[in-house]
């Protein structure tokens, strides 16, 4: 099955530092189980530069941390991850863990202090509401149990 992936965990030079954040572990695991990554950086799509300032969500925004609003950059991104992840009939999502925009289930909570609060980046929310089971690759092979038996090939 079709499978949304960060692109920085596929091996993209995308992320904030201009580097990226290469899982062999996720791929093996992908292509172990016949499965096809879509990648997809929302930062990417939503219009930013790389390499940029590092952002963190606060509340309903994301700002650096220099202050400057990102937020607009970040809705577009998701949006487009959404729209990606519905052309190619993707259920689930493998995604960076803690970023602003692909962190699930817990990210930096603004102060860029490094301190990880419970939420979701902007990205993996859209994702998440739009029906899509995401996971990150700090997750290991619970995502690819957590799968339809009947869509694994
Ligand atoms: S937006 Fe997501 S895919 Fe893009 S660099 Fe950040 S964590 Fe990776």
């Amino acid at each position: 099955m079709n499978i949304l992936v960060s692109s920085c965990l596929l091996g993209a030079a995308c992320k904030y530092s201009g580097g990226d954040n290469a899982c062999p572990a996720l791929l093996a695991a992908l292509a172990a189980g016949g499965h096809t990554p879509v990648p997809v950086c929302p930062e990417i799509y939503g219009g930013l530069p790389t390499p940029r300032p590092p952002a963190e969500r606060r509340g309903a925004r994301v700002v650096t941390a220099a202050g400057a609003d990102v937020t607009a950059q970040y809705e577009k991104g998701a949006a487009i991850a959404v729209q990606l992840a519905r052309a190619a009939g993707c259920r689930a999502a493998i995604l960076k863990a803690n970023s602003p925009s692909c962190g699930c289930g817990q990210i930096y909570d603004g102060s860029f202090a490094h301190r990880l609060v419970p939420g979701d980046g902007v990205a993996a929310a859209a994702l998440r509401e739009a029906g899509l089971a995401v996971y990150t690759e700090q997750d290991g092979p619970a995502w690819l149990a957590a799968l339809p038996k009947e869509e694994a090939k």
